[in-house]
């Protein structure tokens, strides 16, 4: 049981990142209007992550923290209509694994359990006052897997991927304040009032911000919103692309291309445009459940959706420059 869990800890938590996805996925799902993550020594010294979500009940903690324990999906028809980041059931045990992990948590905003575990075992547990929301601390990460530490990057890298994900995950929620830390020291804080506008300029800079379009189509199956940058304004990587899909954050080389077809020629090749772009489609029409880090999904409209964001994107351009 231990030895599985330590396996598929693996496919789930690869790096700090991981970590840092998965409970602040845990934490949007649980209704959170406030998330704070701070860390430390590039997220392997610790981890922690704080909301004022919906918590999770004294005598349901334990499940919580078992592998393929999920209260987010009830049936297997549920499945096929993924509504919330979450529904594996991995997250929790794969990080108890592979860590020491302390969890405070209050459902009801009178009593709070604090709980502690490490390598999977459960080591306490006590119940004190607390307030609603959910606290889960992550120290020591991958202190039994050895082999796992060998394959990280340099604590500069490890850090910019926990700052990225959180600024991607922030972009897509943006009626949600989220704030960063790293030692203490503010990366990020937003706002928390719904606009885009504003979360990018604090991830990217006003100016930038300030001279984006806004991105705005529909069709019976999809809704695209966002904001992208002039042509002019671009980057050498594409890592300023950002696509939600239901909120989720998703990598699609499908999507990408179409997002730089519609930028055409008015970009050079190798050149990248700064673009957030949010699609919203009945849960029904895609399947998320390719890959367990979710980041990858499969389509039923890949084509048709293609097409719409080409023409989003070249008719925001064309629209600016008249
Ligand atoms: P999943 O998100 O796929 O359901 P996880 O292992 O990430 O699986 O979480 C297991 C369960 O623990 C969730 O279904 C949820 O009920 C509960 N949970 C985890 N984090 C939180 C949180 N921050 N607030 C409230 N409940 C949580
Ligand atoms: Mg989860």
């Amino acid at each position: 049981e231990n030895l599985t869990n330590q396996i598929a800890a693996g496919e789930v938590i690869e790096r700090p990142a991981s970590v840092v996805k998965e409970l602040v996925e845990n934490a949007i799902d649980a209704g959170s209007s406030q998330i704070e993550v701070e860390f430390f020594d590039a997220g392997l010294k610790k981890i922690v992550v704080s909301d004022n979500g919906s918590g999770i009940a004294a005598d349901e903690l334990d499940l919580a923290f078992k592998r393929h324990a999920t209260s987010k999906i009830a049936t297997e028809r549920d499945l096929f209509k993924i509504a919330t980041l979450g529904f594996r059931g991995e997250a929790l045990a794969s990080i108890v694994a592979v860590s020491h992990t302390e969890v405070v948590t209050s459902s009801d905003g009178i009593s709070a359990v604090k709980a502690e575990f490490a390598g999977g075992q459960k080591l306490s547990s006590e119940t004190s006052a607390g307030t609603k929301g959910t606290k889960i601390s992550v120290s020591d990460l991958f202190y039994n897997t050895p082999a796992r530490l060998k394959y990280l990057k340099s604590p500069r890298t490890e850090t910019m991927k926990i700052v990225d994900i959180v600024n991607r995950i922030a972009l897509g929620h943006s009626d949600i304040s989220f704030t960063l830390k790293n030692e203490g020291k503010i990366l990020l804080k937003t706002v928390g009032n719904g606009n885009l506008r504003q979360d990018l300029a604090n991830i990217y800079g006003r100016f930038i911000a300030q001279d984006m379009l806004e991105v705005k189509q529909a069709d019976p199956d999809f809704t695209l919103t966002g904001l992208i940058s002039k042509p002019e304004t671009t980057r050498s990587s594409r890592n300023f692309i950002s696509i939600l899909l239901n909120g989720r954050y998703i990598k699609n080389f499908q999507l990408n291309k179409a997002i730089l077809a519609g930028y055409g020629s008015k970009i050079a090749t190798g050149r990248y445009p700064i673009v957030v772009l949010e699609i919203k489609l009945d849960p029904l029409l895609v399947d998320v459940n390719v890959h367990p880090t979710k980041e990858q999904v499969r389509l039923s409209k890949e084509k048709e959706l293609s097409r719409l964001i080409t023409t989003a994107i070249s008719s925001t351009l064309t629209s600016e420059q008249t």
